[in-house]
């Protein structure tokens, strides 16, 4: 696949779910390729990307951002308060708003800063030990803490199950999202973005459709 067949069929699932013509964001998600195939991306005119880990977003953007303008930066990974005042200087986006802690470090360090990426709050649809985000049960509580903290909430993220059918969870987080309020919808990735552009996506997160494989570098 290349950045053109995504997009095509990104336009195409749009269209399909009867959504508004560029209704979804596409971000490529650049994570672990080689900054020669992150180029040739930008070079085909890809602005927005994503990346899982601040140390290698920090390592691999500023330089990008001096090259090409307009870059639209993305945190998709699990974020420790340790890291959150890099992320917040680093991203236009966060995604894994998962926890109080984070939130109240978020509010503190956005007065501090003077300003705050848009953020989504990560929600583990499939209840998962191993994977992070609210639980459903306790989204709605969460969303309104964060909100009374001030923090820019857009929306919602989640990362279904991989032994699960994606549209089911993507149909939950949708329903989350509604309920209370919220436009913004990250979900789906290589195996299963039309789905989620059926279901409403606002953000699509697409690595290795885009990219090829993950490499080690
Ligand atoms: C790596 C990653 C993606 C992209 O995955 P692909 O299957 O390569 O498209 C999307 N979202 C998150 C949170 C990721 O870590």
């Amino acid at each position: 696949m290349t950045l053109r067949d995504i997009i095509d069929r990104i336009t195409k699932a749009e269209a399909a779910a009867g959504r508004t013509p560029g209704a979804v964001s596409l971000i490529a998600v650049s994570k672990v390729q080689p900054n020669a195939r992150v180029e040739a991306v930008l070079q085909e005119g890809q602005r927005i990307f994503g990346e899982n880990k601040v140390q290698e977003a920090a390592g691999k953007w500023p330089a990008f951002r001096e090259q090409f303008s307009d870059v639209e930066l993305h945190l998709i990974g699990p974020l420790q308060t340790n890291k959150a005042r890099q992320a917040m200087e680093l991203a236009d986006y966060i995604h894994t708003l998962d926890r109080p802690k984070l939130a109240q470090t978020l509010a503190r360090l956005a007065q501090e800063i003077g300003r705050c990426p848009d953020l989504f709050i990560q929600v583990n649809t499939g209840e998962e030990d191993q994977k992070a985000g609210i639980m459903p049960r306790d989204a709605d509580a969460f969303i309104a803490e964060c909100q009374a903290l001030d923090l820019p909430v857009r929306g919602l993220m989640c990362i279904p199950p991989v032994d699960e059918e994606a549209s089911l969870h993507f149909a939950l987080l949708a329903k989350i999202a509604k309920r209370n309020g919220l436009a913004g919808l990250s979900m789906g990735m290589s195996s299963d973005f039309e789905k989620a552009i059926a279901l409403g996506a606002t953000h699509v997160r697409v690595g290795s459709a885009i990219f090829g494989d993950r490499v080690a570098v």
